[in-house]
């Protein structure tokens, strides 16, 4: 299978009642909703998506010691998790060869002749990108070589996005049509040590029928975390939303009914995803 395709995904989850969005109106929680037509849908947003999914790869890459995930922290790779030798060895190659090409010992090199620098590695057009043009010191390009080397060589970062580079998955939103309640709750105040008083509060809810997200996955994006978090997905199911403690917003992944599309020039080629879950490569 090429791994230069762009590949497209229908998943489709069913689940029970579910709340996105955080809206707070006296003591009420409600649904977020789209207008579409007039009309207000309730949607869970890409954001939420993309949350949802970036906890589960993470866990899994770091389980799985893939990369330079075991560095992986809070969206970053703090320079005291580092450590990683073939990550390490790759920093220290490209700033020899800047050293080699732009030929001085100052402690300052200067953006604009970084842009001259022609290596052959990927990481280096990274960093190139984001040196800015005036003086910098060569421990500032130290860092963002490292920064660079570890987010680029964590399979997180590549299929998410980080801070020096863009992501290679996108996630649509979801609109979900079913039926639209509201949940009354009851808290128990211990303020004054016995459960003294009761206040409701109620949480607007959406019984969804099929919830349908549509995902690209771009071919700089690493295939093997995303399939590792779809097996997840359909072993687990994902929680979506708000009051998961209350048992809202659990979706499973209905994988005879999702599909993958591997784009070949205009046309898409559809598979079902149990086969791309599955395959060997
Ligand atoms: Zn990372």
């Amino acid at each position: 299978m090429s791994e230069k395709v762009i590949r497209l995904f229908k998943l489709s989850f069913k689940g029970d009642s579910l709340r996105v969005g955080g809206e707070r109106e006296g003591s009420t929680l409600y649904q977020l909703k789209y207008k579409v037509k007039a009309r207000e849908v309730p949607v869970i947003p890409n954001s939420s998506w993309k949350g949802v999914f970036k906890r589960i790869s993470e866990e899994i890459s770091k389980g799985k010691g893939m990369g330079t995930a075991l560095s992986h922290d809070n969206d970053d790779h703090p320079k005291e998790l580092r450590g990683n030798k073939e990550a390490d060895e790759r920093v220290t190659r490209i700033l020899e060869r800047v050293r080699e090409t732009i030929d001085n010992e100052r402690n300052e090199v200067n953006g604009t002749q970084l842009k001259g620098v022609d290596i052959d590695d990927e990481v280096w057009t990274i960093v190139r990108s984001n040196v800015p043009a005036a003086e910098i010191t060569w421990g500032d390009l130290e860092e963002l070589t490292a920064r660079a080397v570890y987010y680029y060589m964590c399979p997180v970062e590549r299929l998410y996005g980080s801070k020096l580079f863009a992501s290679s998955i996108s996630f649509s939103d979801s609109l979900v049509e079913g039926n639209v309640s509201f949940q009354p709750h009851v808290v128990l105040d211990r303020t004054f040590g016995a459960q003294k008083e009761k206040h409701l509060f109620e949480e607007e809810v959406v019984e969804p029928s099929i919830i349908s997200l549509k995902v690209v996955l771009r071919p700089e994006g690493d295939v093997q975390l995303w399939k590792y978090t779809l097996r997840y997905v359909e072993k687990m199911g994902i929680a979506v939303g708000g009051s998961k403690s209350r048992g809202l917003g659990h979706l499973t992944l209905d994988v005879e009914e999702s599909k993958v599309g591997e784009v070949d020039g205009v046309d898409v080629k559809w598979d079902g995803l149990t086969k791309f879950l599955w395959s060997k490569s």
